[in-house]
């Protein structure tokens, strides 16, 4: 992920290095790069055009164009701007005092909430905690399977209900977390390959028959433009609190996690690394920043 962004914005502050002085023409030309190369990445257009005219205001200072080292201040000036496009600082999942705490996940199907279900309850599990996952999802035959193998895996139970009403299964699993003491619900819903109203509608109502302590959104990190249509419309229907990017690991272009911050205006809370239940990882921006400028 990331590589042929982080390839080209060095290139471009390697060509500014060259230089020694900067002029303006050099800056502009230097913004062009990096417009480029984050369209390229698909990063939202409207984030791309926000963030270059932010950084090339910093730029085009006296301070930074007088100054001995003026590459190098372009590149502190793109990192400051980078970490704070994803969000500057690191927001930890926090729960609350209720017992039991309810962590509902939104998101398409195929963006993997129910990896990433799992992946919460082992994070949690290694914590202390004891949760229950919850397979609200009805419609995907295999998904109550897959979600019972895994919960398996990592010795976290799983609760399916009669496998067909999510609502009362999503309720049904609050009253088995109280009745065996499990102190964290997850609840896996169903997703949708686009936006659907009747299962956006099925979230609705999961959510407010069981009143989560948090929604999180899982956000596939590939999504590119169309994450601006997909996002809004969970905002708008079952609002949430913060987001998982998911399939860092891969090799696309990772413009859906570059642009996600800024469209949602929500805090990132952990990024998905693999496959494997222990590869959710806490989302510190500063780190992501660097690892892109390399
Ligand atoms: P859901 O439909 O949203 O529940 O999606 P799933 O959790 O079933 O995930 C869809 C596919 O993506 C599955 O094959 C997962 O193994 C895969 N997947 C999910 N998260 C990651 C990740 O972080 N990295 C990689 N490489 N694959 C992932």
């Amino acid at each position: 992920m990331f590589n042929s962004l982080s390839d080209r914005l060095n290139d471009t502050f390697d060509r500014l290095r060259g230089k020694g002085k900067l002029t303006e023409a050099d800056i502009t030309s230097a913004m062009r790069d990096i417009r480029m190369a984050l369209l390229e990445a698909d990063v939202n257009f409207k984030v791309v055009k926000d963030f270059v005219a932010k950084t090339k205001e910093r730029c085009m200072t006296a301070e930074v164009m007088e100054s001995l080292t003026p590459a190098q201040n372009v590149v502190k000036i793109v990192l400051d701007e980078l970490t704070e496009l994803l969000g500057s600082t690191e927001s930890k999942l926090v729960l609350s005092s209720r017992i039991p705490n309810v962590i509902m996940l939104v998101g398409l199907q195929g963006s993997g909430k129910t990896t990433a279900a799992v992946k919460l309850a082992y994070l949690l599990k290694k914590q202390g905690r004891s949760p229950l996952l919850a397979a609200c999802d009805v419609y995907r035959p295999a998904a109550a399977d897959q979600l019972a193998t895994l919960g398996g895996e990592i010795g976290v139970p799983v609760f399916r209900g009669d496998g067909k009403d999510a609502v009362e299964i999503a309720r049904g699993s609050i009253r088995e977390a109280v009745d065996n003491m499990r102190d964290v619900v997850i609840v896996d819903t169903a997703g949708r390959l686009q936006i659907d109203e009747q299962m956006m509608q099925e979230a609705v109502d999961i959510k407010r028959a069981v009143k989560p302590d948090q929604v999180l959104m899982v956000v596939d990190a590939m999504t590119g433009q169309d994450i601006v249509n997909v996002v809004s419309t969970f905002a708008e229907r079952t609002d949430f609190d913060g987001v998982i990017i998911s399939k860092l690991d891969g090799d696309a272009r990772g413009g859906g996690a570059l642009s996600v911050r800024q469209v949602t205006g929500k805090p990132i809370k952990f990024v998905s690394m693999g496959e494997k239940p222990d590869s959710l990882e806490t989302f510190y921006p500063d780190r992501m920043a660097k690892r892109i400028l390399g």
